[in-house]
């Protein structure tokens, strides 16, 4: 395989694919939805990035979540070089992580202790692990479309009929490891009420994204979280809300504030991480006690509260208190969404979006989803086409239809305005 291509971005892409598995070193990474070759980044600056061959894009992406305050701000950067400066690990505790919990404890009144980790995956992982210690059950209920990071017992996908146990969805999942993962459809209350009433003593716990972002942005109705609490706290079974996307991204309280509703754990990561490694799980004191080393509840990590991760994560948190914070970024995602709207009805194109907080949906479809089947049914080819259409004009949004997007804290209105100048070209081309 070689490329008669002169772009970087080609000529990177086959090399990566000499020495790594498709090229890139995490999945969603690669442009197998949309087709074509995944932009090898180079830098970036606040609202921006460029790609191997010199090219701007305004990027709404966002490292996937981390990236709230614009890329390598000043205050994030600095934290970092001045913690590196001071030794990159040691293996033994340190003051940085106790403001870091002390912090998200503050911020997320539900958090009494908190551990940190390094991925969301170890994150939900260990949250799962603590609710079955914690309850003595197996069965855990996860939600069709909800993305929870890649451990075995939750890379599921629906059985075929309702309340069924479901399926692995990679290879090297024994179906003896998913045998105890029930998944529901998102925003179904009569179905989660079926569930615990016909297995409620065996579930050990609910994990749900409260704002789903991983099939697209889709909202959870009040009912539905509201039914959740509810049932948990009936059955003995611990409510998880997985925030590792939604936390401090559609508002300081996450969306446990949002909806005024309290989970007994929480998973984070992404945005305390500031762009570095850091995630972190939590809950009240008296459940978090089961964890090792003073509970039966294993987990563990060599780079866990990293000292260079955690000072960005401060930066961050820092930076994302600020008065005002969230009222702007939620307004700059409010107008983005309302120009491509319409922008799209102006080109009569079937198109509409939605927003929380930082986060953005765009849907090729009459309608705002509210459940993975109703997301699938979208108009995928459009999708694509708009995606290409508006990375050409150096917009770079997910590359997949199902994935949701992020603006920042630097997405000011000339940035929108660029975007949406470019929207209007694109919107065209497709009508
Ligand atoms: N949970 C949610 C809601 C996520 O969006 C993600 C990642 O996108 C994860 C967990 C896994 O996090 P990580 O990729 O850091 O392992």
């Amino acid at each position: 395989m070689t490329t008669a291509s002169t772009s970087q971005n080609d000529i990177l892409f086959e090399r990566a694919q000499l020495t790594t598995p498709g090229g890139v070193n995490s999945p969603v990474r690669a442009f197998k939805s949309v087709g074509g070759t995944p932009r090898f980044i180079t830098r970036a600056e606040g609202p921006y990035f460029w790609d191997a061959d010199g090219k701007r894009y305004i990027d709404y992406i966002g490292s996937w979540g981390p990236a709230i305050v614009g890329h390598a701000h000043p205050q994030v950067v600095k934290a970092v070089q001045d913690a590196a400066a001071r030794g990159l690990s040691f293996g033994a505790p340190t003051l940085g992580e106790i403001e870091m919990a002390e912090e998200i404890c503050k911020l997320v009144p539900s958090i009494e202790q908190v551990r940190l980790v390094s991925s969301g995956t170890e994150a939900t992982m260990s949250a799962l692990r603590l609710a079955r210690g914690a309850t003595g059950r197996d069965k855990i209920v996860k939600f069709e479309g909800c993305y929870h990071g890649h451990a075995d017992s939750l890379l599921v996908k629906a059985g075929s009929g309702l309340l069924t146990f479901g399926n692995p969805t990679s290879a090297g999942v024994p179906e003896d490891f998913v045998k105890h993962t029930l998944v529901l459809d998102y925003n179904n209350v009569a179905q989660l009420e079926d569930a615990f009433e016909s297995m409620g003593d065996t579930i050990a716990c609910v994990i749900v994204e409260p704002v789903a972002g991983n099939m697209n942005l889709i909202r959870a109705t009040p009912e539905f979280l509201g039914a959740m609490r509810r049932l948990c706290t009936e059955h003995g079974a611990v409510l998880i809300f997985d925030e590792v996307m939604c936390g401090f991204r559609v508002g300081l309280g996450g969306a446990q504030e949002l909806y005024g509703i309290t989970p007994d754990l929480t998973a984070l990561g992404k945005v305390i991480g500031g762009g570095m490694p850091v995630a972190a799980f939590g809950g009240s004191a008296q459940l978090m006690h089961n964890m090792a080393p003073i509970g039966a509840v294993y987990q563990a990590g060599t780079l866990s509260g990293n000292p260079v991760a955690v000072a960005a994560g401060m930066a961050t948190l820092a930076l994302v208190q600020q008065p005002g914070f969230y009222e702007k970024l939620s307004a700059q995602a409010g107008k983005l969404v309302a120009g491509l709207t319409a922008a799209a009805k102006e080109a009569g194109v079937t198109f509409c979006a939605d927003s929380v907080g930082g986060m953005f949906g765009m849907y090729f479809s009459q309608n705002v989803p509210a459940s993975y089947g109703q997301m699938m049914a979208g108009d995928k080819t459009r999708f694509n086409a708009f995606f290409h259409g508006m990375l050409d004009e150096g917009v770079y949004f997910a590359p997949a239809a199902f994935e949701a997007g992020f603006v920042s804290a630097m997405h000011d209105d000339a940035v929108i305005e660029e975007t949406l100048a470019a929207a209007r070209k694109v919107f065209a081309r497709l009508a």
